[in-house]
């Protein structure tokens, strides 16, 4: 809490003296969270539960599939897909109205199955390993713990909505090499598949231990040694383009940029994001999605809020009048997460935001887009 006397991160202004930095932060933690705060503990609520019911439903016959929700999804399209009624869908996850966010994991009550489609996935070919991902696992903390490359394990879940931010719960297969995996449809032609994709016929066969094309069902996951993964690489490096772009926390005036500062009488320090200057009570909102990792008084910085993004970046909103978020909470790109003020080392409202990559700062606007 100690103030240095050239802090960095802080403006060049002597501090105005803080009246009380806890009624602040009381009145700040008391203020009503706006109707946009709940999805997001909705989400967390969801992963929670889904991660609880996974052992539970691996090992009760019978008991919850997970689902993760894509773009586009509708609560009857999914209902209609595992034939289970909206309402045990709606019962089994909490959710009241009819949207459902994507990456959300939804449970499927089996058990409620009017009969019909409610197909079990289908058995990957020998060879396959299945992977439940944990709290706080990444992608490539999972190839690495398997020893295969990013490529093969797209090539086994071509159809992944994303990289980086894979729900809690979600199984993937894990393939013995490279290749691409297909879900046999009816309709598909063995020969004409393998000539698309270039692959050898008597490598499929026995990579499938299968003898003949008859032996192929609809549904069928059927494994394309070799083949690269062009396609699904592709979308999901379009995907993580989109995912990892920042965007403005706060439009305004850049009222000081990033780097050494020259703060008169023969000193300077070196300012490690930039600011931007708004009205007191202008919305603040994540540049990108992530994890809310500090949410509080920081010194010089005032109220901070930092958050946490997939690849490890940071970044830091510094100097708010209000928190609107708390540490631990999953927020969306654009998310609101408080509101500009004038707190700390500060002689106006604005923003003082950071971008860290490997724990230094970087010049912001290299980022911004
Ligand atoms: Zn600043």
């Amino acid at each position: 809490m100690g103030r240095s006397p050239v802090p960095f991160g802080a403006d060049r202004t002597d501090p105005a003296p803080d009246p009380s930095p806890r009624a602040d932060l009381r009145r700040a933690r008391s203020c009503a969270r706006p109707a946009g705060r709940r999805p997001a503990a909705r989400r967390a609520l969801l992963a929670a539960v889904a991660a609880a019911l996974l052992v539970a439903s691996t090992a009760a016959a019978g008991g919850y599939a997970l689902r993760t929700v894509q773009p586009g999804d509708t609560l009857g399209g999914i209902a209609t897909a595992y034939a289970v009624p909206v309402d045990a869908i709606r019962e089994a996850n909490d959710v009241r109205g009819i949207t459902l966010h994507p990456g959300d994991t939804l449970r499927i009550p089996l058990g409620e199955a009017t009969g019909g489609v409610a197909t079990p996935a289908p058995e990957p070919p020998p060879g396959f390993d299945r992977h439940v991902l944990q709290a706080g696992e990444t992608i490539s903390g999972v190839i690495e713990r398997y020893g295969v490359s990013l490529d093969a394990l797209v090539g086994a879940n071509p159809d992944l909505s994303s990289l980086d931010r894979l729900p809690v719960g979600v199984e993937l297969l894990i393939p013995p090499g490279e290749g691409l995996l297909v879900t046999w449809r009816t309709g598909l032609d063995l020969a004409s598949v393998l000539g698309e994709h270039g692959a050898d016929p008597a490598d499929v066969l026995r990579a499938n231990a299968i003898h003949a094309p008859a032996d192929l069902q609809p549904g069928m996951l059927l494994w394309l040694p070799d083949v690269e993964p062009s396609a699904a690489l592709e979308r999901l490096a379009k995907v993580r383009e989109r995912e990892n772009r920042y965007v403005w926390p706060v439009h305004g005036r850049i009222t000081s940029y990033f780097g050494r500062r020259n703060l008169g009488m023969g000193t300077s320090n070196f300012h490690r994001g930039i600011d931007v200057a708004a009205p007191t009570g202008t919305p603040i909102v994540a540049a990108r999605a992530g994890t809310v990792s500090f949410a509080g008084w920081s010194g010089s910085y005032g109220y901070l809020v930092k958050v946490r993004h997939a690849g490890g970046d940071e970044t830091w909103y510094a100097h708010q009048s209000q928190i609107l978020v708390s540490v631990g909470e999953w927020v969306e790109q654009n998310e609101l997460l408080g509101r500009v003020g004038s707190t700390g080392l500060s002689t106006g409202p604005h923003i003082h935001f950071e971008i860290r990559r490997g724990g230094s700062a970087l010049d912001p606007l290299g980022e911004l887009n």
